[in-house]
């Protein structure tokens, strides 16, 4: 698992832990391969696009959460975190 400022493209980006929205920044994520033209694993994947779900309204509130993360963590320099 990597936190979102490790992630790289390609790794999957489901949030493991889940913080809350304001805090995806102290998430962990998936980070196994990602499926092609997807942000996630196939398993994970497959649980983010399950059509007529309650849980895939959460999910994409919860990518749309992680997309706002990641634009905060890309418009300033990259800092690298001491592990
Ligand atoms: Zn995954």
């Amino acid at each position: 698992m990597r936190t979102l400022a490790e992630l790289e493209p390609g790794q999957c980006h489901w949030p493991v832990t889940d913080p809350g929205a304001g805090l995806m920044d102290t998430a962990l994520f998936c980070a196994q391969a990602s499926l092609e033209g997807s942000c996630y694993c196939p398993g994970h994947h497959a649980l983010a696009h399950k059509p007529h779900q309650p849980k895939g309204i959460r999910a994409a509130k919860r990518f749309a959460a992680i997309r706002a993360a990641l634009r905060r963590l890309q418009s300033r320099p990259k800092v690298e975190e001491a592990a």
